[in-house]
């Protein structure tokens, strides 16, 4: 089989899906891309690396791999409300793999078709396999979503469900079992697939104080958003988004730690005042957002509490551990 070099590789694998905007005045293949701000917008810029060994496992397929690069990356746009708009892409690999890339490229391709995202440049290199991503959106209007506009008496909510892709994660290292064949698959496809909660964001944007989204499980993630806007909260434990795949198949305890604690779910957690519900509860009814109200913003001397039936749960009592 022929090896390429590193313009091949560009040129074979990266550069022969060639698309353009009317933002886009140059993409690949210059020494820089050039893009045009359109007026009264905001350019929201995040970068994230995921390193083999670290970020995922040797045996990763490339199709997986191109998914999870580009969900995490478009995660963190959505947390900010932007549109997702150009991605620059470097990789690093440690041999010159035909097939390998022809995989990689065709489904990194395929997602942001879907997304309507242009690939506009990167960078390739030989060494231990890693890959950094770079995607660059669009926020209208000037105001975007931050973690550090939470109130006192905001109401906290998430989207989605938690806990399901830590529960996809420990079936896929055979730490846990299921029999159901079809809620086995789900949950492994909520671990390997998970869907960057972009229209929510933009919605959100509107109306909510503050957001985040959750990477490194609920605790950790609203941790970032009192932190920073200098407040604590009270999260009710029974209120917690948690599907019935994890309730009728796991343990209580296996459940809740990986709800607050695991993360990969790649879910929203906000913040509202009282007077914007009724936007919300306006966007939920036209199914513009699922999301579950799961506790209130305090003061900072308060911290972050955990409560069940009316009273504050430790955290430790109860066999909740942090995963490292
Ligand atoms: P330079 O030496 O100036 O860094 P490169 O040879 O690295 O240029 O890259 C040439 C062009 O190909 C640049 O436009 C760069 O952005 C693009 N490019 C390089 N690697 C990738 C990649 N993996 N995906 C997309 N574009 C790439
Ligand atoms: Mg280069």
């Amino acid at each position: 089989m022929i090896k390429y070099n590193e313009f091949e590789i560009i040129s074979n694998f990266f550069n022969k899906y060639q698309k353009t905007d009317k933002n886009l005045i140059k993409g690949i293949g210059d020494d820089s891309a050039l893009i045009k701000i359109p007026k009264h917008n905001i350019l929201a810029i995040s970068t994230d690396t995921l390193v083999e060994g670290t970020h995922f496992f040797k045996n990763i397929t490339p199709k997986n791999l191109a998914y999870k690069t580009i969900a995490v990356n478009l995660s963190d746009l959505a947390a900010m409300g932007a549109l997702p708009k150009w991605i620059t892409l470097s990789i690093t690999m440690p041999k010159s793999d035909n097939q390998w890339l022809k995989c990689f490229s065709e489904n990194f391709f395929k997602i942001l078709n879907q997304y309507k995202i242009i690939l506009i440049g990167g960078d390739t290199n030989c060494g231990p396999l890693s890959i950094t991503i770079s995607v660059y959106g669009l926020i209208q209007g000037e105001k975007a979503l931050l973690r550090e506009n939470a109130k006192e008496g905001d109401l906290i909510y998430v989207t989605g469900y938690l806990g399901e892709s830590a529960a996809g994660f420990f079936l896929l290292q055979k730490k846990k079992y299921l029999i159901n064949i079809k809620t086995k698959k789900y949950l492994i496809q909520k671990h390997l697939n998970p869907i960057p909660r972009i229209s929510e964001g933009i919605i959100l944007r509107n109306f909510a104080n503050s957001a985040i989204d959750i990477s490194d499980g609920l605790i950790s993630d609203l941790g970032h958003i009192l932190k920073k806007s200098q407040c604590g909260a009270d999260i009710y434990l029974n209120k917690l988004p948690i599907s019935k795949n994890l309730t009728n198949n796991f343990k209580k305890t296996n459940y809740f730690n990986w709800a607050l604690y695991f993360g990969e779910d790649y879910e929203l957690c906000f913040t509202i005042s009282k007077k914007n519900i009724k936007k919300l509860n306006l966007a939920i009814q036209k199914n513009l957002i699922q999301c579950k109200h799961i506790g209130y913003v305090t003061s900072q001397e308060k911290g972050l509490n955990l409560i069940k039936n009316n009273k504050k749960v430790n955290f430790k009592n109860i066999g909740f551990n942090h995963f490292n």
